[in-house]
């Protein structure tokens, strides 16, 4: 009987202690209404990180919020704290205004905590700027609110430990965005799982260091196939910005992780099936094609 009690406190800490991740958004500057701009929660027992806030980011998690049917408290607007942001191109970025707000006014009492690149303060600032007299107008009107919530901590970056709390430790890494400097990807290190956001990158080799073992990698991509179909000028930007589906085998198949996460994914014409056959080519690992609202929990 003591050892069913004991195995039971276990199974509860063990579930207790898993890791989800859930695509919020998995889209690309183009507008396709099937996927949101960019943007990724990492759930671990009550807390959520935000990895990138792109355009309806506040909307995409309250797909799966407890207040609009789902199964995470944690995705309440008002419990959106903390967000990591890989760099500071619109399509991640986009959503900064509806994540700084739209938590404030239901109800959010803190400062929202921002962690990424140079230029992030320049950002925030601007914004508030921008909504000085929408925040005013809450504040001074007749509409209930609270005066710390719409505030902003902005920490901007370097490589290396950024942020560590009771259930995360993240570390930033400098990706191969062309030549966008200060472009990173992340590491999250949970009780039960390394998992690892590439941000927008070409192949890294630096992200080949950090990524070592992790049991997911969610990493963008471009269809080797679509590739095919852009003009020159294009081929230039899009071989020096992002990755190839041939190209992300042959890392994920170096990289020794369990599974692969495709997201941000630039078709230009194809579709999943051809970007599925070019990545098994080189990588035998488990592999998933984000969609919108997609929980992980390998
Ligand atoms: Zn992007
Ligand atoms: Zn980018």
């Amino acid at each position: 009987m003591k050892i069913f009690y004991l195995l039971l406190i276990l199974f509860t800490i063990l579930v207790e202690a898993e890791t989800h991740l859930i695509v919020l958004g998995s889209g690309t500057p183009n507008p396709d209404p099937q996927r949101s701009g960019s943007a990724y929660a990492v759930i671990v027992d009550e807390d959520v990180y935000l990895v990138d806030f792109g355009y309806g980011v506040v909307r995409s998690a309250s797909v799966l919020s407890s207040q609009y049917g789902g199964k995470f408290n944690q995705l309440n607007a008002k419990n959106l704290k903390i967000a990591f942001l890989t760099h500071i191109h619109s399509d991640h970025s986009g959503g900064l205004a509806d994540l700084v707000l739209t938590p404030w006014i239901m109800g959010r009492e803190e400062p929202l905590e921002l962690y990424g690149p140079q230029g992030l303060k320049d950002m925030s600032k601007h914004l508030l700027a921008a909504y000085k007299l929408d925040i005013d107008y809450r504040i001074n009107g007749s509409q209930p609110s609270n005066p710390e919530g719409f505030k902003i901590n902005a920490h901007e970056i370097e490589e290396g430990l950024i942020y560590m709390d009771k259930n995360v430790r993240v570390e930033a890494f400098v990706n191969n965005h062309g030549g966008l400097n200060n472009s990173y990807g992340f590491v999250f290190k949970t009780k039960d799982k390394k998992i690892v956001f590439s941000g927008d990158t070409a192949p890294s080799t630096n992200l080949n260091k950090f990524a070592q073992g992790a049991q997911i990698l969610v990493h963008e991509v471009y269809s080797s196939e679509g590739f095919l179909t852009k003009t020159d000028d294009w081929k230039i930007y899009h071989q020096a910005h992002h990755t190839s589906s041939k190209e992300i085998g042959l890392i994920a198949n170096e990289l020794n992780i369990d599974t692969l996460v495709l997201s941000h994914i630039l078709y230009w014409g194809s579709n999943d099936l051809s970007i599925l056959k070019d990545v098994k080519e080189s990588f035998s690992g488990n592999i998933i094609v984000a969609s919108d609202s997609l929980v992980i929990n390998q």
